[in-house]
């Protein structure tokens, strides 16, 4: 089945650089040049990904991503944005925002089609024979992507999702920032470490009186006490 990506981009010639190696790879492509194009198109296909450029006129990409957070119907979707260097990483993998990932221009193509490949595939993952994981008051369920904290439904990303999934499976032991890049977002990149760190940052947040049972490990990683 081939998966259908968004791009939101005004710049044409990135665009349509894009637009032609996500097709070589068997994408069925959709595009806009503005923010608000860009949330209506991904309203109305609910593609399988969304690829958004963070300055676009009209309705910028944070704007963007926020909306799209906040619809039900396309809060799962992965976002991954684009930023020029120099923009601030934080505010885009940040709370405020919720992007699954960003790529900082200029990339190229290939690293783009990788990066889009790894999550697609995560977010495909096969369901696992037991859908729902308990520990203490917190319950996970791994069909649905949701979280619970006692009754109440913790909004996560997917990332945040899949972040707090394998620190809980493998809960009492050590996961290198290396290994939760290849697990959680699945590959590695120099200065990626630092994305881990946000995540868990925003995880932490989200799961409130949960968030000292994600312990920080001193230059290596995160340990989930065992319950
Ligand atoms: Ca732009």
């Amino acid at each position: 089945m081939t998966k259908t990506i968004l791009i939101v981009e005004d710049e044409t010639d990135i665009l349509h650089l894009v637009e032609y190696h996500l097709k070589a790879e068997g994408y069925t492509v959709l595009a806009a040049q503005d923010g608000i194009k860009g949330l209506d198109l991904a309203i109305e296909q609910l593609p399988d990904l969304i690829v958004l450029d963070l300055m676009l006129p009209g309705m910028d990409g944070l704007e963007v991503c926020k909306a799209l957070k906040r619809n039900s119907k396309t809060e799962n979707i992965p976002v991954v944005m684009l930023t020029a260097k120099g923009e601030e990483v934080d505010r885009i993998v940040g709370l405020e925002l919720g992007a699954d990932d960003y790529i900082v221009k200029p990339f190229s193509p290939r690293e783009l089609t990788l990066r889009i490949r790894a999550i697609l595939k995560r977010f495909d993952r096969e369901p696992a024979e037991e859908t729902q994981l308990q520990y203490l008051d917190l319950k996970i369920d791994l069909d649905s992507y949701k979280v619970w904290i006692e009754e109440n439904e913790i909004s996560l990303t997917v990332t945040e999702f899949n972040l707090l999934l394998e620190l809980v499976q493998n809960q009492g032991r050590v996961r290198t920032r290396d290994q939760l890049l290849d697990r959680v977002w699945g590959y590695q990149f120099d200065g990626y470490a630092r994305t881990v760190d946000t995540h868990v940052r925003r995880l932490r947040k989200k799961i409130g009186s949960y968030a000292d049972a994600i312990e920080t490990v001193r230059g290596i990683g995160y340990r989930f006490k065992e319950e």
